[in-house]
């Protein structure tokens, strides 16, 4: 039998326990069969929309659906992929084998907890999560610029975002504990805590699919976004790397060359011929960083309302990437997700790697500079051939032109022995021989 055929038994069974609501609507697997690896010309080039597609789309609604889901799936070999909002970047939750792709979005519920840890649904968006923290006094450890992304989709395929700077990626405590349900015709689910978790931590749910999460926070705090502009890059880098010493650390820093000022999204005009600088300062702290702004550049705003914190997060990350691309649709850009301190202290040898114009998206980490080194496309072979060079000169690079697992390969392959014999999981994603660079050292962690 064919996958197709093996998964319509399996979506019958599946329908008939109502365990899941199934769709096998071409129009709905199209959808949910691609997510945002379109901002990669290597990968739209490999896995464009299309290419790979589910043969049948079920959407738990209740915890107990995962497993028995999985249970049925496992019985009849069928692969299921696991989704959240599908706006991972590297081809993550494409389902190369078909099968059945698991929309969690179902899973929504969200409880604080009497300690300050929220529990949440996988499928819960960190929008809604944040809201029901900060309701009751609680900030949420991080979040992604892509912040109405689900909780499972960030813990099984994200990595960092406001927060960062203090509290690291979200392998590093983050997740306090995860509801797992593993594919080993079992039909159980499994509270992972401590250091068992790293297993499941951005490993694209090829060891299990998070069922439910526990995550850290702070007590809520009162944050601002603070503006600057600078003339020159020494002038901004003066700035964004004295950011550390303060005493409480900026939830977010982000800074963008002239090139890449254009077309954020910010709430005023931005000066298109200077460098931005934007911070998500607490408030106590705010007053000095809008001197450190004056005093090497220009303080231009500083906007005290919360709403206003999401936007600028709204500005960081991959998303100055994407609005460049999105406002300069005659060329095709890439980009290269870097850190180190060259960025702050040699940025021409940064962009010497490339051929230019090369720009430069900053980001803060708690020991230095990430940057999204962005350029025009010349092809697969020019993309990859920029690591080994950017290596040589302290930068390192996580790559997002390919979907493998990057990230504690071997445990994710010795775990997946154990909890998916079948390689079911989001085939394709997990290999100990990936045939490109997966390298991951961007020295967040
Ligand atoms: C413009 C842009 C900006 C971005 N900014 C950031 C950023 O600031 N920080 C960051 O870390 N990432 C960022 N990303 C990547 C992505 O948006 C985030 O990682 C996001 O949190 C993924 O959540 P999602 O719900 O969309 O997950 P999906 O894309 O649906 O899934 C991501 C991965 O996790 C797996 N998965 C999903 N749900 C589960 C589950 N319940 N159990 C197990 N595995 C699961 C999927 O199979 C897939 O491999 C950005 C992407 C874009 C396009």
């Amino acid at each position: 039998m064919s996958v197709a055929e093996r998964t319509a038994e399996a979506v019958a069974e599946i329908a008939r326990l109502g365990v899941g609501t199934v769709s096998v609507d071409p129009a709905l697997i199209l959808k949910v069969s691609s997510d945002w690896s379109r901002m990669s010309p290597v990968l739209q080039e490999k896995v464009p929309a299309g290419r790979y597609l589910a043969d049948a789309v079920v959407r738990p609604t209740q915890p107990e659906h995962v497993p028995e889901v999985l249970r049925v799936a496992y019985e009849h070999d069928v692969p299921v992929t696991p989704r959240g909002a599908g706006t991972g970047n590297y081809g993550q939750a494409t389902p190369f084998d078909g099968g059945i792709l698991l929309d969690l979005r179902g899973l929504d519920s969200i409880t604080v907890n009497p300690g300050g840890t929220i529990t949440a649904g996988a499928g819960a968006r960190l929008t809604a999560i944040d809201k029901v923290g900060r309701a009751a006094g609680r900030d949420i450890w991080m979040y992604p610029s892509t912040k109405s992304s689900t909780v499972g989709g960030f813990i099984g395929g994200g990595s960092a975002g406001t927060g960062t700077i203090e509290h690291r990626t979200t392998a590093d405590g983050f997740v306090v504990s995860a509801l797992v349900a593993p594919m080993d015709g079992s039909g159980t689910m499994r509270r992972i805590t401590g250091d068992e978790l790293a297993a499941y931590v951005h490993t694209y749910g090829v060891t299990g699919i998070l069922v439910d999460v526990e995550i850290r926070t702070d007590p809520a705090r009162e944050w601002a976004a603070v503006y600057g502009s600078f003339a020159s890059y020494a002038d901004l880098v003066a700035v964004h790397r004295s950011l550390l010493d303060l005493p409480q650390l900026p939830r977010l820093a982000s800074g963008d060359e002239p090139a890449l000022v254009p077309t954020l999204t910010a709430p005023m005009d931005l000066d298109p011929t200077r460098h931005s600088l934007r911070v998500i300062a607490e408030a106590s702290t705010v007053a000095e960083v809008e001197r450190r702004m004056a005093v090497g550049g220009e303080h231009v705003a500083t906007l005290p309302d919360y709403a206003e914190t999401d936007r600028l997060s709204g500005m960081s990350y991959n998303h100055p990437v994407w609005f460049f691309q999105r406002g300069n649709p005659d060329r095709t850009y890439f980009h290269m997700e870097s850190g180190g301190t060259p960025i702050w202290d040699d940025p021409d040898a940064v962009r010497a790697v490339y051929e230019g114009p090369v720009h430069l998206h900053l980001e803060l980490f708690g020991h230095g500079p990430g940057a999204m080194i962005v350029a025009e496309y010349r092809g697969e072979e020019a993309v990859l051939a920029g690591i080994p060079k950017l290596d040589a000169i302290g930068v390192g690079v996580h790559s997002p032109h390919q979907w493998y697992v990057d990230r504690n390969v071997e445990l994710a392959i010795e775990t997946a022995r154990v909890t998916d014999p079948k390689g079911l999981l989001n085939p394709g994603k997990l290999t100990a021989t990936p045939p490109v660079d997966t390298r991951v050292n961007i020295g967040v962690r």
